[in-house]
């Protein structure tokens, strides 16, 4: 049997309580989806600002679709880069105050490219422990050194940069923690990237939109300037709403990427209208900053709300606020116990979280209701006491 071994394996994830399920959705993103045949209040998907089922979005889309069609039918440099990626790439330029940008079709691709573009066999990776999945990848693939220091853990990552060697030093983190919603302390990274000649990869999947008054993300939320060691990368299909991603930064640097990311050079370019309802998209972060300040406002109820004294909120200021449970089957059984309940949260479990922090990842959307988050509070506070 070919796959016998891979059944075995199966069968392991399963005694452990790591065997994953999908779940059909039925219904568009928001705060009421449809799932597995029911309907159910949603704590769990990454559309932290209620665009994903936008109108303006949906009617862009549309038009857009009417006019260039659906597929872009080739890669941006062999004849697929089209009018709205090129408008795209300037309004995000423009949005997060860099020089150029340009547009990736996922996150995944976007890290891998500009990891393995930018350094290689003599150079070395600095990355916090719990980056994602997506920037350890990128670093085995470029053959650089990869040296990995604990989260947040400052003092040890400059002990690394000042014994480094390498030709060129890349320091790489996400700029909020996708599964603690914890926030990277960029000033101080880039403090150390100058005082010890490295460069600067930001990934604000979770921050682009959400931080700062008006959304543009950690540089914002710190009042850090555009500097030409920062890397600036983002996602667009989490609080953008869409699909795809970007790396922002000096116009030199971005050109590089142009000739040199294999995945941007190797790779169609995203449908165009979803470019177009990405402008949309940014109209709307710019000019409605209300969700931001919503996002900040449900926070606050979540946390003054919870009563926990088994399991632990995380320290948190972003729409990502998980709870620590503890073992596998515990953090499911709650998962269970709140989809019986209509509540949809998901738990989280190993690798994507070390061992024995299974957690319930809560993520928050400007799209709840005070009465959302006050349905999922009691049940929490009540779950806590007869799980
Ligand atoms: C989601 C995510 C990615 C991947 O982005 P996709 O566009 O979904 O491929 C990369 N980095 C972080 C931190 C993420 O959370």
């Amino acid at each position: 049997m070919p796959f016998s071994e891979l059944t075995e394996a199966l069968n392991l994830l399963e005694e452990q309580g790591l065997r994953r399920q999908r779940h059909v959705l039925k219904s568009s993103q928001g705060a009421r989806i449809m799932v597995g045949g029911m309907n159910c209040l949603s704590f769990s998907s990454n559309d932290y600002l209620g665009l994903a089922n936008h109108t303006a979005l949906i009617d862009t889309l549309k038009s857009a679709a009417a006019q260039y069609g659906v597929g872009a039918g080739a890669s941006h440099l062999v004849g697929g880069h089209m009018a709205p990626h090129h408008q795209l790439e300037e309004t995000l330029a423009r949005f997060t105050g860099q020089q150029a940008a340009l547009l990736f079709s996922t996150g995944y691709m976007a890290n891998l490219g500009i990891v393995s573009a930018l350094v290689g066999r003599d150079d070395e990776i600095f990355a916090d422990k719990l980056n994602h999945a997506s920037l350890n990848d990128a670093a085995l693939l470029s053959r650089a050194k990869h040296t990995r220091y604990p989260h947040l853990g400052l003092p040890l990552l400059e002990k690394r940069l000042a014994a480094s060697k390498a030709r060129r030093k890349l320091v790489v983190t996400d700029a909020v923690f996708s599964m603690d919603g914890d926030i990277a302390p960029v000033p101080e990274l880039l403090a150390l990237c100058e005082r010890y000649d490295a460069l600067l990869l930001l990934d604000d999947a979770h921050g682009f939109g959400v931080l700062g008054s008006t959304g543009r993300g950690v540089l914002e939320h710190f009042g850090v300037a555009s500097s030409d060691r920062i890397i600036y990368m983002a996602t667009l299909g989490k609080a953008a709403g869409v699909f795809g991603a970007f790396v922002a930064g000096p116009a030199e640097m971005v050109d590089y990427l142009v000739q040199r990311a294999r995945t941007y050079m190797y790779t169609t370019a995203m449908p165009p209208a979803l470019a177009a309802a990405l402008s949309t998209s940014l109209r709307l972060i710019e000019n409605e900053a209300w969700r931001q300040a919503r996002l900040r406002q449900l926070i606050a109820t979540l946390k003054q709300g919870l009563k926990l004294e088994r399991w632990r909120l995380m320290e948190s200021i972003t729409p990502i606020q998980p709870i620590i449970i503890g073992t596998n089957k515990e953090t499911l059984a709650v998962s269970e116990a709140l989809r019986k309940r209509h509540i949809c949260v998901p738990a989280i479990r190993p690798p994507t979280v070390p061992k024995g922090e299974a957690r319930l990842r809560i993520s928050l959307s400007a799209a709840h209701s005070d009465a959302d988050i006050a349905r999922l509070v009691e049940a929490l506070n009540a779950l806590e006491r007869t799980i």
